[in-house]
This record gives structure tokens, sequence and C-alpha cells, in this order.
């Protein structure tokens, strides 16, 4: 029999995040001939997100449904996701790096006693070895990690290894696994979302964020509108939220949230080292700054040197110009 990885499999409002079907991908790269064993656990129906890890490349999914799985609790999950492990005794495991995979990674590498490479943005696969590649100093450099044991456990940065196609032609046996949860001691009585609308900024592959330099939360308008015209997402600097002119969890950088996207676009952003810490490894950065000196135009591939409110409002006209 093939080897089995487990995919753990992440959702967010009853949707599977982008971010585990890029962990199928990541567990193909680490073996293409195993068998790939995606995971959800909920307490609702789970079939239509086990089909869609079948769609992105995963052989079958396990299914955990409890009412102790109804929120997120790394002690519910916790205890779900171990009797997979201890069920199925797979060879590696992947899972996203998110909040929740921040959460529960090291808490199984600990009850499995193996270790974990977290944060992976890249993986080579020699003839010898099996390296991962992460990013360490807030995005400064980065290091080379290789398993000393024969159980890689790794968590993905969204955004980083392509899923596989869509493929709704694809089929896999879908089980469901009964399970136990004892001694819970966190129970999540109500889940208080801050407002936000479209797509989610740590997932988007485009994000379009505000600095100070944008003035005020009215200011922060166009920057929507470019976003939308983009198909992107907002985010800002902590200068912007500091300043009261957009929300904490637009927060990019050391202390908020760190994004890949395909397409970044810093407006009125100075590039402080702690903000270029959760943006830095963007695919393409484009800077708008009316200072020419402004430290962002070092990590930009393309700077934009002048007044962000004469600038933004020329960009969203002929993006919509393109896009008609
Ligand atoms: P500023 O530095 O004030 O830059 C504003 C820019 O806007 C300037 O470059 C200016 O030229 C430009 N500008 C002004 N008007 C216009 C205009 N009309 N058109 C075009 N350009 C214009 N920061 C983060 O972002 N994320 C973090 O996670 C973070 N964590 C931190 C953690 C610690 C421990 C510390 C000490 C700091 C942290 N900071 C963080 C803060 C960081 O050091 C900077 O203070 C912050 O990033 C500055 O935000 P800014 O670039 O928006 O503002």
């Amino acid at each position: 029999m093939s080897e089995k990885l487990l995919v753990i499999g992440e959702t967010k409002d009853g949707a599977l995040r982008n971010v585990s079907f890029e962990a199928i991908a990541a567990a193909k790269i680490l073996n293409e001939n195993a068998e790939i064993i995606g995971v959800v656990c909920g307490n609702d129906d789970l079939e239509s997100q086990a089909l869609e890890l079948i769609y992105y490349g995963a052989d079958r999914v396990v299914t955990v449904k409890h009412s102790a799985l109804k929120a997120y609790t790394s002690e519910g999950f916790g205890q779900a996701i171990l009797a997979v492990i201890n069920d199925e005794s797979p060879a590696g495991i992947v899972m996203g790096h998110t909040s929740i995979g921040k959460d529960l990674s090291p808490k199984l590498a600990s009850k499995l006693d193996t270790g974990l490479v977290s944060d992976v943005t890249e993986i080579e696969v020699t003839e010898n070895h099996l390296a991962f590649i992460r990013p360490i100093y807030s995005g400064k450099a980065f290091e080379k990690k290789i398993f000393t044991s024969d159980f890689p456990f790794i968590t993905i940065r969204p955004n980083n290894i392509p899923s596989m196609k869509r493929d709704t032609a694809r089929t896999g046996n879908i089980r469901e696994l009964d399970i136990e949860v004892t001694d819970i001691r966190t129970i999540v009585t109500n889940v208080i979302r801050k407002a936000t609308e479209g797509v989610d900024l740590s997932e988007a592959k485009v994000v379009v964020a505000g600095g100070r330099g944008v003035k005020s939360a009215e200011g922060f308008k166009p920057l929507y509108e470019l976003a939308e015209a983009l198909g992107g997402a907002v985010g800002a600097s902590r200068g912007a939220c500091d300043a009261d002119y957009c929300d904490y969890s637009l927060q990019i950088g050391q202390t908020g949230k760190v994004v890949t996207p395909d397409l970044y676009i810093a407006v009125g952003i100075s590039g402080a080292i702690q903000h270029l810490a959760g943006m830095s490894n963007s695919k393409v950065i484009v800077a708008i700054n009316k200072d020419p000196e402004a430290n962002i135009f070092n990590i930009a591939d393309y700077g934009i040197v002048g007044d962000l409110f004469e600038i933004i409002p020329l960009l969203i006209e002929e993006i919509n110009k393109v896009k008609v």
C-alpha cells in the first residue's frame, strides 16, 4: 500500500479556505505517489467540503462530526485530528499556517512526539532530501530545514504553493469517523466577527494597502474602489490603524497579518521594517508615495511618485476601461 499523507482542511463560514487546497498540492510535492487523505471537522454536514478536497486532489476524506466541533477550540479539534491520525497512521501531515494552524500544529506535534516545520513557503525535493524553506527575521532571510525523522509535519504559508486545478470529475471515498470528545475546558459560546466584506485579506491575490498618507477613513474609500476593481482586499499599515482610519483587523506587518499576494499596492505607506515584515514576499509590489526617498521604493517592483489622491482615481479609471 502506498504511503498516506494527511491534509487537514480548514473551514471559514462553512467553506474551505484556499490554503486547504494548497496543502493538498504541498502533500503531492512531498510524495506524488502518496495517498492524500483530507480531514474536515465540524458539526454540520461536511459532505460538500469533503468533495471539494477531492476535487482539488485528495484521494479520500475522513470527516469528523461532533457537537464539540461547532466552533474551533484547540482541545476539540486536537482530539478529533488525533483520533484520525491514530486511525489512519499517516506518514506525514500538512496544514495551513493560519491562526488555527499556528495553534493546533505544535499541540499535535508534541502529542505525536515529532518535529514541525512551520510557515513553509517552498518545498525542495532532490534525490537525497526533502527540504522546507521558510522565512526568518521578519522575512529578511530564508532558512532551509530538513527533517531528521521520516515523518514530515509542516504548516504552509497561504498563497505560496499553488493548488491543483479543481476537477469535479475526481471521485474518492468519504468516511465519517465517530469520536468521543472529552475534557473540553474551553467552551465557545458566541463568535462575534468584525464586519468585513469581500475577499479574505490573508488569502487575497491582490492587496491594496493604505498608510498614514491616506489621511482619513474617508480617504480609504478610493482604496476600496481600487481593490474591488482588481478583485482584491484592502489592508493597512499600523500607522493608518493607529490613526483610526481603519480597523486593526486590516493591519499588515510584524504585529499584524502576513500576506503574500500576487500584487501588493502600498498607498501612502513609508515602508517601515515592521510593515515590510508582513508583505515583502508579495510577488509584485507597487508603491505609491509622494516622497521619492520613501523606503517602500527600495523593495517595490514599480514605483509611482506622486499624490495618491490624484493617482488612485486615474488607476481605477484605467482598470475599469480594461475590464469593459
Ligand atoms: P508613515 O511612516 O507616517 O508614512 C506615511 C507615508 O505616506 C509617507 O511616506 C508619506 O510620504 C506618504 N504620503 C503622505 N501623503 C501622501 C500623499 N498625498 N500621496 C502619497 N503619499 C503620501 N507597522 C505596520 O505597518 N505593521 C506592523 O505590524 C507594525 N508593527 C510594529 C511593531 C512594533 C514593535 C513597532 C515599534 C512598530 C510597528 N509598526 C508596524 C509601526 C511602524 O514602525 C511604522 O510606524 C508604521 O508602519 C508607519 O505607517 P505608515 O507607513 O502608514 O506611516
